[in-house]
């Protein structure tokens, strides 16, 4: 008799954002991100829906391996590079293309005289300030990166801070430019937002992450409704119970919530400890969302461990069974997010692992049918 509740990943989903994403950035090879085991959605179950893309990218060696086990070919991108000179054995072993942000990397490639050819992506700073050569020292990097042993092609990398947001992209375009200007090399820049928004940044590689889940790059789901993209993630429970409050009854710890009036709650089988995030207010003018026999409602008071309490006001016919959708299909779990003061992002990356996860392979609404 397990808990009610799982989660559902639909691989038609994640195929079409990635079309979604070759309609906005035609002319670019794509690195489909899947770093965070794909974003939480598993790299295994996204791999099957995102098998069309160009590359992929991410940060841990042992996903690599996964990709590689799984049959997969083409290039994969070690977007933080490597962290040790043992690693870069591995990088031939595995046919690995690296990141390369540092002078240490440099000399660790140096070091270990790899036989080759090694493909990098040099990482320029073009003002993220996280990883990457400052612009003044980049031409000399790319420099010593073509002289090292074994270093074969070399794409120019960097990574926007703006690309969702009013500043925009146009203050790290410039630096990049100038920086590269008559350096040969592909480059590759756009992460999702400068996908769908700064066609100007596209170059040979695009590398969308959150879309190709069906999240927005803003948290705000309005921003992205026009591109056609589908949650690649359901999250599903039940109702477990029912209560009956009367005016002044509260709900949960802490007592955050006060009934104004009589009114019924549901409890559902979904607290933090599956992943739902614990700042998702059930209390104030904008209560988390949630779906009850599919009809949006929200949460009452606070999110607890292993359960969370819903208005069953607009649902009346709910009772113990009926089908509870936290986020995806119906939802968008940015919606969720924004309640609870996050990004889509993380509440994908944070499903728990005792969350059951399943594969849908038919398109959605047979996969509701079954879920129900
Ligand atoms: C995570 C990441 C991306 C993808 O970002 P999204 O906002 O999810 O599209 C692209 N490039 C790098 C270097 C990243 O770390």
């Amino acid at each position: 008799m397990p808990r009610p509740i799982h989660a559902v990943i639909h691989q038609p989903a994640l195929a079409n954002n990635l079309d979604v994403v070759r309609r906005c950035a035609p002319d670019a090879r794509v690195w489909a991100v899947v770093k965070a085991n794909a974003y939480g959605h598993g790299i295994r179950r996204a791999f099957a829906g995102l098998r069309g893309a160009d590359g992929f990218g991410l940060l841990d060696l042992n996903e690599a391996i996964l990709l590689r086990e799984l049959g997969w070919q083409g290039p994969i991108l070690l977007l933080e590079g490597f962290f040790q000179p043992q690693d870069v054995p591995l990088l031939e072993q595995y046919r690995l293309t690296t990141a390369v942000h540092c002078d240490e990397q440099l000399r660790m490639i140096e070091t270990a005289r790899p036989k080759g050819p090694l493909a990098i992506q040099l990482k320029l700073n073009t003002g993220m300030n996280r990883l990457g050569f400052p612009a003044g020292q980049y031409r000399a990097a790319w420099e010593r990166a073509r002289t090292l042993p074994g270093v074969g092609s070399i794409v120019h990398m960097t990574h926007f801070s703006d690309a969702d947001g009013a500043r925009g992209i146009a203050h790290q375009l410039e630096v990049f430019e100038a920086a590269t200007a008559n350096l040969p090399g592909e480059a590759t820049l756009s992460n999702s937002a400068a996908t769908l928004w700064h066609p100007q940044a596209h170059r040979a590689w695009v590398r969308p992450g959150i879309v190709l889940y069906g999240g927005s790059p803003t948290g705000v789901e309005a921003d992205v409704a026009q591109f056609g993209l589908q949650p690649a993630m359901s999250l599903h429970s039940e109702l477990i119970a029912v209560q009956e409050l009367a005016v002044g009854d509260t709900v949960g710890y802490g007592s955050l919530f006060r009934a104004e009036r009589p009114m019924r709650i549901g409890v559902v089988a979904c607290g933090y400890a599956d992943g739902y995030p614990r700042h998702a207010p059930g209390w104030g003018d904008q209560p988390a969302p949630v779906l009850v026999d599919g009809v949006r409602t929200h949460l009452v008071g606070r999110v607890s461990m292993d359960m969370l309490c819903v208005d069953l006001t607009p649902c009346p016919k709910a009772r113990v069974g009926s089908p509870v959708t936290l986020w995806g299909q119906g939802l968008p779990i940015d919606d969720v997010a924004l309640a609870s003061g996050t990004v889509g992002y993380e509440l994908m990356c944070a499903l728990a692992p005792r969350v059951p996860v399943s594969v849908a392979t038919m398109s959605a609404p047979e996969t509701r049918a079954e879920a129900l």
